[in-house]
């Protein structure tokens, strides 16, 4: 085994900073690494927290940690954050609220900030989930602002997926409707202080029960908490909730590795080869200057831009499979 894959395991928080920042660089030999890790996770309780900028979810997470550290588990935090590619550092890790465990060794807290990569956010998700888990962590927390499908893919990773509105979002809560209704496990109202929280739990109630089928046969009914991150209150019984909610997964899949699923395991492999490959095609036709060659002729109108992209990838796709150890 290499010798970082062996930090990893021993908890070396650098050897795991870096290879979070590798993976979040896009850099292919990560992947030595992440096979070498993989026999080892499958550990770790995954909570994916999403909700729109400003609901809150920095302060709950910050709670989260200080509720699960005092139960003396350990705990790692993924903050996703795809709308600044360029802020990596400004958000990494010194984000001031978590600054209270910043000397806790039972905490390791990173950005990702998934520099545009095509297909980079969830994958690059994925494999820090991996090294988290692999480095021992009791708990990881995905924190991510709800807005693309990516994000609902990366949600979707978790065991338990916490959907953060606040009083008075109407249009969020329609937003949800369309999107990630689907994916919440428990719905948490922040700043339950403010005006409407009751209103809010009423609209939400109704349309968790307009699934009601899909409820029955002692099927996770996802609950409504009503919550104030900010004064600690009513996260420990949103703690409760995950517990339940593990205990429903244990009870009805026997086992929390969930990951190995059969219909998961399509789903990530797929995506894995999407990416894969697209990176390797790109790759290859930009250093040979043909990926601008082709843009020149097309403004040119010597060719069409589907010919053009069957010429491209054509020859890039039989070169990559001909050569299987490539990259
Ligand atoms: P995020 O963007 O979702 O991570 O939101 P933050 O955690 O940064 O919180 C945004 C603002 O909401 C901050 O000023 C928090 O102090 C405030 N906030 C968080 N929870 C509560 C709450 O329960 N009540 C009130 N009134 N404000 C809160």
């Amino acid at each position: 085994m290499s010798s970082i894959a062996e930090k990893v395991i021993e908890g070396d928080v650098r050897a795991v900073a870096r290879l979070i920042r590798d993976i979040d660089d896009g850099m292919p030999e990560v992947r030595e690494v992440l096979k070498e890790l993989y026999p080892s996770t499958g550990n770790a309780y995954v909570i994916g927290i999403t909700g729109s900028p400003g609901v809150g979810k920095s302060t709950l997470v910050d709670q989260m940690v200080h509720h699960i550290r005092k139960d003396d588990k350990t705990v790692g935090v993924l903050a996703v954050d795809p709308t600044s590619p360029f802020s990596g550092g400004a958000i990494l890790g010194d984000r001031v609220r978590m600054q209270r465990h910043s000397m806790d060794d039972g905490v390791f807290i990173r950005s990702l900030a998934t520099r545009g990569h095509f297909g980079g956010l969830t994958q690059s998700t994925r494999s820090a989930i991996d090294v988290l888990d692999a480095m021992g962590k009791d708990f990881i927390i995905v924190e991510t602002v709800g807005v693309g499908q990516d994000e609902v893919d990366v949600v979707k990773s978790a065991h338990t997926t916490v959907i953060v509105v606040i009083p008075g979002m109407g249009d969020d809560i329609q937003a949800i409707k369309a999107g990630i209704l689907e994916t919440g496990d428990i719905f948490l109202i922040n700043k339950a202080d403010r005006e409407g929280a009751d209103k809010t739990m009423s609209e939400l109630r109704l349309m968790i029960d307009m699934n009601k089928r899909k409820y029955q046969d002692g099927k996770w009914k996802p609950p409504i908490l009503q919550i104030e991150a900010v004064f600690d209150k009513g996260v420990s019984e949103f703690l409760e909730e995950i517990k339940k909610h593990r205990e429903y997964l244990l009870r009805t899949s026997g086992e929390l590795q969930f990951r190995k699923k059969r219909n998961r395991v399509r789903e990530e492999l797929s995506d894995m080869i999407k990416k894969r490959l697209f990176e390797e095609v790109l790759e290859s036709i930009t250093e040979t200057g043909q990926f601008d060659q082709a843009v020149e002729s097309i403004v040119e109108g010597k060719i069409d831009p589907y010919s053009a992209c069957d010429n491209l990838v054509l020859p890039a796709i039989e070169g990559f499979l001909g050569d299987p150890v490539k990259g």
